[in-house]
């Protein structure tokens, strides 16, 4: 199976940046080159439309990925973006659960199981993020917090919750440090996670997909994208430059 690639802007970017992004990534990649990897772009919400169009005159094989959605689905809330705007605009994956959500908006594991359901029942990919902070770590936690996070999915979901869905274990410490766990850490880790979801559901999980991020780079990507735990990337500052991302391609 291809890996994939999925570039996290977060609040970054504007039209013309964005734009040159595009074009030097099909400027200097080959087809053969675009096609070997599953590449995923979250830019701001935004911006999708006019990314979606400029993809298709550029005939690039890249697919649109939302960083956040409202659980509601219509109605009176100021800001929000619902699953069907971005349905409507050719969003196939979105991120849910992100850490910097979690931290900076306050959202909980509640929250984040309806936003969670809402896309699932869109029928477009989750992509829960999941992961430990620096004190959790510390504190020998890590596969608590991961428990705590999935098993509040499973319990509502039950055996079908994770089918064709995307896991990205993302430690809190990883993120914009510079400082990426170590191979050995993601696989365990990885392997935990599938282990402990084949429990819980009887072996009855089909395709679910791990992949990790944190501080992914043009160096790391090689050794963690050759690992047969990791199906995929998520990667953020390393994702803004269009050489880097482009280098980062090259080497997956
Ligand atoms: P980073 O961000 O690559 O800058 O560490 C990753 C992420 O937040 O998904």
């Amino acid at each position: 199976m291809k890996k994939t690639i999925i570039a996290n802007w977060k609040l970054n970017g504007n039209k013309k940046i964005i734009t040159d992004f595009l074009l030097n990534v099909h400027r200097h990649l080959t087809k053969t080159e675009l096609n070997s990897v599953n590449i995923v772009i979250a830019f701001p919400q935004i911006y999708l439309c006019l990314v979606k169009h400029i993809i298709n005159d550029l005939d690039l094989n890249i697919h649109l990925c939302s960083q956040d959605v409202s659980y509601n689905s219509i109605g009176a809330f100021t800001g929000e973006v619902s699953i069907h705007m971005l349905k409507e605009n050719f969003v196939k994956y979105v991120i849910v659960g992100h850490s910097e959500r979690r931290n900076f908006h306050n959202e909980n594991n509640n929250i984040i199981l309806k936003k969670f359901i809402k896309v699932k029942e869109s029928e477009l990919i989750p992509i829960l993020c999941v992961g430990e902070n620096l004190k959790e770590k510390e504190m020998k936690q890590t596969e608590l917090v991961l428990k705590q996070q999935i098993t509040k999915i499973l319990d509502e979901l039950g055996n079908t919750a994770f089918d064709n869905t995307i896991i990205a274990y993302e430690p809190v410490w990883a993120i914009g440090t510079g400082k990426s766990a170590s191979i050995e850490e993601v696989i365990n880790i990885h392997k935990f996670i599938k282990k402990y979801i084949q429990y819980y559901t009887n072996n009855s999980i089909q395709s679910l997909s791990i992949y990790y991020g944190g501080s992914v780079n043009e160096k790391n990507i090689k050794m963690l994208s050759q690992q047969k735990d990791v199906d995929g990337l998520l990667v953020g500052n390393s994702s803004l430059n269009s050489e880097i991302f482009i280098k980062m391609i090259k080497n997956m």
